[in-house]
């Protein structure tokens, strides 16, 4: 079997979950008759320090859901220069919402609030008008880097001061509050909005989950029905998302030693290995002189599967189905790759 570190949404779910899938007790969610879902949608906006909370097919369709529910066509979004929504979204904001995007490049894929604010538009009849700022935690081309719970108030006192509401790319939000030992809450209450995925390292099988006030929520509700996001008796995939929520978020401080091991063990080789904080090593391969792509090809020769970032820069990600073992075996892979390329034949 492959060592697959390409991404934790290779996460299959556990077997409580399976169990609960198939017991769920399910209705129609168009018609707010699923149980299971409603129970999600509450335990989630209780663990966000939200008002409402809604089940989403993906990640992607919160942040989507969210923009188009804060936003008009027309409008200025002010975001990360290297952010998921702006880089990964197959230019969703502008393609469905119709907004346009102001980015800035972060520090570490934080955004510095001075910056933020001297992008924020004023007054001015030439001007398109700044309706939204999103961040993202843990970042994730920055290599899962966390901001700080105090990084986060910085902005979001500037977004409070231009009265301009923030929503927060959570997908690993559960990773950014493990590193920090701090309360998920703590980093949602500076943030209007919120979109996590139960589908990473919290293992569900499928979905995402946007939080916020009643109104946001009701609205949000509307533009998912209009994507062709309302599902019926989607209990049974929501039910896992419960598990996801109350049992499997402590666990991945495993996956972060599991991220610093291997970090070290790289290191160890004379490869530049990017900071870690969370789930996400970054390594480049400039020192080899072999692209990221030459260098998974061969990885994967050995078994081992990982993700080509940029064209020096490989991406490899912890999760629930990665052990010590896996670890070491693949700190051994990787030393007789770099042996080969010193020595070639
Ligand atoms: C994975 C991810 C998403 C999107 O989630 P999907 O469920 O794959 O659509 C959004 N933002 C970030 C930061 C992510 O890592």
């Amino acid at each position: 079997m492959k060592i697959d570190l390409r991404s934790d949404t290779v996460t299959k779910p556990t077997e409580a979950m399976i169990r609960v899938m198939a017991e769920a007790e399910v209705g129609d969610d168009v018609y707010r008759e699923d149980p299971t879902v409603n129970r999600l949608e509450n335990i989630a906006a209780e663990r966000l320090g939200k008002e409402a909370a809604l089940f989403v097919t993906s990640g992607t369709q919160g942040n989507q859901v969210a923009v188009l529910t804060h936003c008009v066509n027309g409008d200025e979004v002010i975001l990360e220069a290297d952010s998921h929504l702006f880089y990964y979204e197959g230019g969703a904001m502008s393609a469905l919402a119709g907004v346009q995007t102001r980015t800035i490049p972060g520090v570490r894929g934080t955004m510095r609030a001075k910056d933020v604010e001297k992008a924020i538009r004023g007054k001015n009849i030439h001007f398109p008008r700044t309706k939204l700022i999103c961040l993202e935690n843990t970042h994730n081309r920055a290599g899962g880097a966390v901001s700080t719970v105090e990084q986060m108030k910085s902005i979001y006192d500037v977004a409070q001061k231009y009265q301009i509401p923030v929503h927060l790319d959570g997908a690993r939000l559960f990773n950014a509050a493990v590193a920090l030992g701090v309360d998920v809450t703590a980093l949602c209450s500076y943030t209007d909005t919120v979109q996590i995925c139960l589908s990473k390292g919290l293992s569900a099988p499928v979905g995402s989950i946007i939080a916020g006030d009643r109104d946001f929520i009701e609205e949000a509700r509307w533009w998912r029905k209009k994507l062709g996001g309302g599902l019926r008796q989607v209990g049974y995939i929501a039910a896992p998302g419960i598990l996801a929520l109350t049992q499997m978020t402590e666990r991945l401080a495993e996956d972060h030693e599991r991220a610093r091991q291997l970090a070290e063990g790289l290191r160890k080789l004379s490869l530049q290995v990017e900071p870690v904080e969370t789930n996400i090593v970054l390594v480049h391969t400039e020192s080899i002189r072999e692209s990221a792509v030459d260098f998974l090809k061969r990885l994967e020769g050995k078994g081992v599967l990982a993700v080509d970032f940029d064209e020096y820069v490989i991406r490899f990600t912890t999760h629930r189905h990665i052990t010590e073992e896996n670890i070491t075996r693949v700190l051994e892979i990787m030393e007789d790759l770099l042996e080969a390329v010193a020595s070639p034949r």
